[in-house]
């Protein structure tokens, strides 16, 4: 908590801290509540949830009367973590089965933090004691292969990887296979995401998970978003959700912007949990989301 706190407080101080500050007014009139939703529509919360948190605190805030600063705290938290949504299931599902290895797949746009993402994955995992294969079915940016590689070289699984231009469906059906001979736990494959062909990547993703599951079931679909992209975010989720079934959302680059509300519209929007999230571009920079934690680190 003490870690995704100084990476959130650089930038995301602004929505947690605001929206205190301005429910700490000794007047709660019109003007302050228009202004608590402006802070929740500037952080990307989006309209319809603002409207809904603006109405609970409306009302909870008359119920309290005289209100303390750690009665506010407690009751802004409490509607945030409402907001968020706390019945979800937010596990990540890695553990292998009987004669097979959970296969996860890491989808989004280019740029996103996709590599990175299932590089620090692959990570956390063997640190936890998990043997683990990479496959890089990015074949189109021979760059992207050697990037995951040399996050597997650091963390300590195997990447299995295609020839350049070759099918990313193979890559992935073989690093499957790979997963199997090896008795591995997980197999974490990295796929490409050229958003600008939006037909070719329907068919590329879809084809991707038609041959992986030969092998038998997906068992994650995660999906990586930039939080710093905003409302483009959503675009592309919708874009995604449409070619395959997400289970998960990771959101990258929060430590990068003042805009955490977008956790509440990309949940909204997909119906899929944030299981996820980015803080930075080192190794340990990840973290499951969890709602409480992320709550308080917002608001501090
Ligand atoms: P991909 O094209 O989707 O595979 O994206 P990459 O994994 O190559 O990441 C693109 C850039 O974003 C790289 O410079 C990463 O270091 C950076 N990045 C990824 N995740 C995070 C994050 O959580 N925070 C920050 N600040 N940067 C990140």
């Amino acid at each position: 908590l003490v870690r995704l706190r100084s990476r959130l407080s650089r930038s995301q101080n602004t929505l947690g801290q605001g929206l205190l500050s301005l429910l700490s007014r000794e007047h709660l009139d019109e003007d302050t509540w228009e202004e608590i939703e402006d802070t929740l529509l500037t952080a990307d919360v989006g309209v319809a949830p603002t409207q809904e948190l603006v109405e609970r605190l409306r009302t909870r805030v008359k119920v309290l009367g005289t209100r303390t600063p750690a009665e506010l705290r407690g009751l802004l938290r409490e509607e945030l973590v409402h907001l968020i949504g706390t019945d979800a299931d937010r596990s990540l599902h890695t553990h292998s089965h009987e004669e097979r290895p959970a296969v996860v797949m890491v989808v989004g746009v280019n740029g996103t933090g996709k590599t990175t993402t299932t590089g620090k994955l692959a990570r956390v995992l063997v640190a936890d004691g998990r043997s683990v294969v990479l496959g890089a079915a990015d074949t189109f940016r021979a760059a992207a292969a050697d990037q995951l590689q040399t996050w597997g070289e650091r963390v300590g699984a195997r990447t299995v990887r295609g020839p350049e231009g070759g099918d990313p469906a193979s890559v992935a059906f073989d690093a499957v296979k790979e997963g199997i001979a090896e008795g591995a736990d997980t197999v974490l494959v990295d796929t490409a995401g050229r958003l600008h062909t939006k037909t070719g990547l329907m068919d590329e993703l879809g084809k991707v998970k038609r041959v992986v599951e030969k092998h038998g079931p997906v068992d994650e679909v995660l999906l990586v978003l930039d939080a710093t992209t905003g409302q483009n975010g959503l675009v592309q989720a919708r874009v995604f959700a449409e070619v395959v079934d997400i289970t998960g959302i990771v959101l990258t680059k929060l430590d990068g912007t003042a805009k955490g509300g977008i956790v509440v519209a990309v949940q909204r929007e997909l119906g899929v949990p944030v299981k996820l999230v980015g803080l930075g571009e080192g190794p340990d920079d990840l973290a499951p989301f969890e709602p409480g934690a992320f709550v308080d680190a917002l608001i501090g």
